[in-house]
């Protein structure tokens, strides 16, 4: 069997592994493999700037990394708290609650106003609210609803925004904090009233419930995600094409010719490029399954990685986050790098990344180099104290990722399963296969995950 797969990314290369057994090409646009795994050379030590972790609680993923012959490249974070910034200083970020969503007003007295405090303690005794089981809501709406702006702006937005570039308000629950939909499901099937804080708090019991020492909630690879996907383009022998810009899919008797690829009829296409890109592949073959996932839309973000001669003045945590109703910052988070991850503070000195963009605020993807730079040197000062350029830049490196994450709104899983319904009707589109960050989840697992299945379903 003869089988495309179009984007060299995590999903891309994870499917191209998977299918290592047969003859398969692979067309990259740009000129790199790894997509939003970016691994660059600073002179000090590979540096990532893309993703540059991952959730070791997910077992799935560690098998993976293992059986690629990696598991001695996995290390673990210092363990340091982080930030946020918040009111004009920085303040310890609240622990316990889910994805800072608070059970009590107990850990976020420090960032909210008594009234808020009072709102939140009060909300287990308020009168619950109405949840059809299998519902969804923005974050934003619903914990504005029971606890207030404050805590959205001030903690969840920061938080959520980390991992999605999205502010609370354009993010679905069910698709980013699960857990908590599903104990809202649970309280609405037993017929309890339905309160956030009871839901929370339900949470944080069945977690206590769960056995201690299973070692830290995440990992990194020692020398980057270059290690991963270099890994996976190796093993998987397959012929990988880069600055090869696949514009469209078109069937050819029973199998399928890419304008742009070689010149070869493929049995199988598997398609793990954005949304966006896989919409437009998908227009003629299957143009219903095109306009469905033509609907998620993508949020930009800035990194830029930053090395210091010296980490004097650097606080002693991890990171960061910035309050979303903050305006005098411009980035939205910092990594204290060296700080977060103890094989890159051996390498001596500081690292740190700047994170910049939320969905719908391009200003940063579209400003100068020397700008960003500017900003992100201020605000860590404004921010932490410390003062970068007294402190010796000795190396920079600005990422810009256009179109970097899919924005994961309250419609985004009926999207994506009504885009899978529609495309397994369309006829023509029968060797066709879709995986990629926005089918099965952002994080590195989950992009593993679907790809994974994906490419088992392919060679069925
Ligand atoms: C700044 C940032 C930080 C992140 N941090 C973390 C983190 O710490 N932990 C974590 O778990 N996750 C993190 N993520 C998320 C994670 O990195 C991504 O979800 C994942 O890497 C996406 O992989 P993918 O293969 O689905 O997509 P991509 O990486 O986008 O790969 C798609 C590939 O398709 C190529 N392509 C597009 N169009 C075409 C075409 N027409 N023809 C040929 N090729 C094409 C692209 O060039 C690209 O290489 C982060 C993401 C970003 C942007």
């Amino acid at each position: 069997m003869r089988i495309a797969i179009i984007g060299a990314g995590l999903a891309g290369l994870t499917a191209a592994y998977e299918l290592r057994d047969h003859s398969v090409d692979v067309y990259e646009a740009t000129d790199r493999i790894g997509g939003k795994l970016h691994t660059v050379a600073f002179e000090a030590g590979p540096t990532d700037m893309g993703a540059e972790a991952f959730l070791a609680r997910r077992a799935d993923a560690v098998e993976f990394f293992t059986e690629l012959g990696l598991a001695d490249s996995l290390v673990e974070p210092s363990g340091l708290g982080s930030l946020v910034y918040t009111g004009g200083q920085v303040r310890p970020l609240p622990r316990g609650g889910v994805m800072g969503i608070p059970s009590s007003s107990d850990p976020v007295k420090h960032l909210v106003s008594a009234e808020t405090a009072a709102r939140i303690d009060a909300e287990a005794d308020a009168a619950g609210f109405p949840w059809e089981v299998g519902g969804d809501v923005s974050v934003g709406a619903l914990v504005r609803e029971r606890y207030g702006d404050e805590v959205v702006d001030r903690i969840v937005s920061a938080l959520l925004g980390g991992v999605y570039s999205c502010s609370a308000d354009d993010l679905g629950l069910r698709a980013t904090v699960p857990q908590l939909a599903n104990e809202l499901d649970r309280l609405a099937a037993g017929g309890s009233p339905v309160n956030l804080s009871t839901a929370v708090r339900g949470l944080e019991a069945s977690r206590a419930e769960l056995p201690t020492g299973q070692g830290a909630v995440f990992n990194a690879f020692r020398d980057g995600y270059q290690e991963l996907y270099e890994a996976l383009a190796e093993h998987s022998g397959a012929d990988i094409y880069v600055d090869a810009f696949i514009s469209g899919i078109a069937r050819d008797g029973e199998g399928y010719r890419l304008k742009g690829g070689e010149d070869v009829v493929y049995d199988r296409v598997i398609v793990a490029t954005p949304a966006p890109t896989t919409a437009l592949l998908l227009k003629t073959l299957a143009p219903e399954a095109a306009a469905e996932l033509s609907k998620v839309k993508l949020a930009n973000s800035v990194v830029v990685g930053m090395r210091f001669a010296t980490d004097e003045g650097l606080p002693q945590n991890s990171g960061v986050l910035v309050a979303a109703d903050e305006d005098d910052l411009t980035a939205k988070a910092f990594t204290l790098s060296s700080r977060k991850w103890p094989h890159l503070a051996e390498r001596g000195g500081a690292l740190v990344r700047a994170s910049f963009g939320r969905f719908g605020d391009d200003l940063a993807i579209r400003a100068e180099e020397d700008d960003l730079v500017d900003a992100a040197l201020d605000d860590l000062q404004t921010a932490t104290g410390f003062d970068g350029r007294a402190a010796g830049l000795e190396e920079i490196y600005v990422q810009r990722w256009f179109g970097g994450l899919p924005r994961f709104d309250a419609a985004h899983l009926a999207t994506v399963s009504a885009t899978h319904e529609l495309l397994d009707a369309s006829p023509d589109a029968a060797g066709i296969f879709l995986t990629g960050a926005w089918a099965g989840g952002v994080g590195v697992p989950a992009v593993v995950a679907h790809a994974r299945a994906t490419a088992e379903d392919c060679h069925d």
